[in-house]
C-alpha cells in the first residue's frame, strides 16, 4: 500500500510521538513485512526519492519534506526463543511489544525508560537501558540484523563485519532495518522506581545522588531528573507546581533496599514509588509522559559532575528538564563483537531538554565544556552540525567511509546524518 498527501490515513501514518517538525513526505509506505520494505526502497530508487523511516516517532528532529516515508509501526511482531534467550524483533516493535512478549518466560530485553520507544530505532542509536551498567548498551547484545540497503538489496548484516559494526550505534544511516535478533536476560522482576524530592526542601539531592553513584555496584543503574512540574490536574497532587529532583532507580539482585538507604536518608520524598516490580512494568520507574509532544534537547557525555551547581534552577528564564544518567560498568567495556557506539569512557550522560517549539540554547552546556568527552545520539533531539555529530563517535572517519559505500547518494534521511 502507498499513501499520498490526499489519502485517508496520511496524517495518522506520518505523525509520531515528537510533534515539533513532523515528516511531510510525498508518499508513505505503511509496511507490514520485509518484502514491503524492499518494495518501498525500490520505488524510491526508481522515482529518485529520499527515504525516511519512522517507527514510534520519538526521535524525529527534522521532518523529511517530500520523498518517501517508510512507516513501520504496523510491522511490529516479536518472536521469543526462550531456550536460546533471544527475541526476533520486527522493524516497528516498541519496547512495550517486546516486554509483553518476553515477560511470560521471565525474560527481559535491554529496554529503556519509555516502553513506547521503537526498540530498533533505540538500538541503532546505542540504546541506554534500565540494566545498562550491568549488561551494557542494547547495541552490544544484537546477534543478527536483516536490512534493506539503499541499493534495494536485502542483506544479513552479521555476514558483513563493516555493516554490522556501523548499524549498531550508527543510527539510520546504513539501510532500512527490517528485523534484529537480540539477547534476553533472566530478569522477571526488578527493584526500582523513583524518589521524588522537593528541591526547595532538599536542594542537595543532585550532589548526594552523584556522590552515591561513585559507591554503587554494576547491578545499580540510576539517573536523576531535575524538573519543574507544571500545576496541571493530570499530575499527582503532591508534585504539582514543585521543582523536583526525581532519583530514578533500577537495581538487580536482592540488595536494593539496602543499597538505596543513603538516598532514603536524605529525608522524606513527596512521592516514593520504589519497590520490587515485574520487569514488564519497568516503564513505571521513570514514569515518563506518554502523550505526543514537542521538545528539543542537547546532550553531552561527561567524565564528572563537578559543574552540577551551574545547572539552570527554578529561577531560570526558560523551563528546562535536566536528565543525568550514570554510566560506567559494562557500558565501559567493548562487546565481544565491537560496534560503533562511542565514548565508553564517559561517566555520565547529561541532557538538557526544552519542552515546546523553542530550541535548547547552545550555551546551556557551556559550563560542562571541560568535562565533556562526547555526545549521545539517542538523547539529542536537535539538528547537530557535522562536527557535533563526529563527537558522538570514536571512529567517525570509518562511519563516513561506510556511509559512502552503502548509501553513496545519501538517499536515507537518517535522523542524524553521517
Ligand atoms: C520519552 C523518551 C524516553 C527515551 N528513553 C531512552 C532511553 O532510556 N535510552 C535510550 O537510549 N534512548 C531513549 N530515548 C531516545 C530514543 O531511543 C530515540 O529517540 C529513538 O530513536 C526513538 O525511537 P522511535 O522509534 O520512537 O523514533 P523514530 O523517530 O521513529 O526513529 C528515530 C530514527 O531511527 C531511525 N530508524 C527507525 N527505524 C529504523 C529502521 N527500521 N531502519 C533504519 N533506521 C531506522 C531513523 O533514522 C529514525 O529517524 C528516549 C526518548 C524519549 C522521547
Amino acid at each position: 500500500m502507498m499513501l499520498t498527501t490526499t489519502s485517508t490515513g496520511y496524517d495518522d501514518a506520518r505523525l509520531g510521538f515528537q510533534r515539533r517538525d513532523p515528516h511531510r513526505p510525498e508518499v508513505i509506505f505503511p509496511v507490514t513485512s520485509a518484502d514491503e520494505v524492499q518494495e518501498a526502497v525500490r520505488y524510491a530508487i526508481a522515482h529518485d526519492l529520499r527515504i525516511a523511516v519512522q517507527a514510534a516517532g520519538h526521535g524525529v528532529i527534522e521532518g523529511i519534506e517530500g520523498g518517501a516515508l517508510i512507516a513501520t509501526a504496523g510491522f511490529n511482531g516479536v518472536k521469543v526463543d526462550a531456550e536460546r534467550r533471544t527475541a526476533w524483533i520486527e522493524a516497528g516493535a516498541t519496547w512495550r511489544d517486546v516486554l509483553t512478549a518476553t515477560a511470560p518466560d521471565g525474560l527481559a530485553p535491554l529496554s529503556g525508560s519509555a516502553p513506547g520507544v521503537g526498540a530498533i530505532s533505540y538500538t541503532l542509536g546505542g540504546g541506554l537501558g534500565l540494566m545498562a551498567r550491568r549488561y551494557g548498551y542494547s547495541a552490544d547484545h544484537v546477534r543478527r540484523i536483516e536490512v534493506v540497503t539503499a541499493d534495494g538489496g536485502r542483506r544479513n548484516a552479521e555476514d558483513d563485519p563493516d555493516l554490522f559494526w556501523a548499524l549498531r550505534g550508527g543510527g539510520g544511516n546504513f539501510g532500512v532495518v527490517t528485523g534484529i535478533e537480540i539477547d534476553l536476560f533472566d530478569v522477571p522482576t526488578i527493584f526500582g522506581g523513583s524518589l521524588y524530592f522537593d528541591l526547595a526542601e532538599y536542594p542537595d539531592v543532585p550532589e548526594v545522588w552523584r556522590d552515591w553513584t561513585r559507591t554503587v555496584p554494576e547491578d545499580v543503574t540510576s539517573a536523576i531528573a531535575i524538573l519543574p512540574i507544571p500545576d496541571f490536574p493530570q499530575v499527582p497532587e503532591v508534585l504539582r507546581g514543585k521543582y523536583i529532583g526525581q532519583v530514578q532507580l533500577a537495581i538487580l539482585g536482592d540488595r536494593g533496599a539496602e543499597l538505596i538507604a543513603p538516598l532514603r536518608a536524605i529525608g522524606t520524598p513527596v512521592l516514593d514509588t520504589v519497590g520490587e516490580l515485574p520487569y514488564v512494568d519497568s516503564g513505571r520507574i521513570f514514569a515518563e509522559p506518554e502523550r505526543p509532544d514537542s521538545y528539543t534537547s542537547r546532550n553531552v557525555l561527561v567524565s564528572n559532575l563537578d559543574a552540577l551547581k551551574t545547572l539552570p534552577g527554578p529561577d531560570a528564564p526558560r523551563m528546562h528538564v535536566i536528565g543525568i544518567r550514570h554510566l560506567g560498568g559494562a557500558l565501559a567495556r567493548q562487546p565481544e563483537v565491537p560496534n560503533a557506539v562511542g565514548h565508553r569512557e564517559a561517566a555520565y550522560s547529561l541532557t538538557v531538554l526544552t519542552p515546546g517549539e523553542a530550541a535548547t540554547p547552545r550555551d546551556v552546556l557551556e559550563p560542562w565544556r571541560e568535562a565533556t568527552v562526547g555526545r549521545a545520539l539517542n538523547f539529542t533531539f536537535e539538528k547537530l552540525t557535522p562536527d557535533e555529530i563526529a563527537e558522538v563517535y570514536d571512529d567517525y572517519d570509518r562511519l563516513v567511509e561506510l556511509r559512502r559505500r552503502y548509501d553513496p547518494q545519501c538517499r536515507l534521511w537518517a535522523n542524524h546524518q553521517i
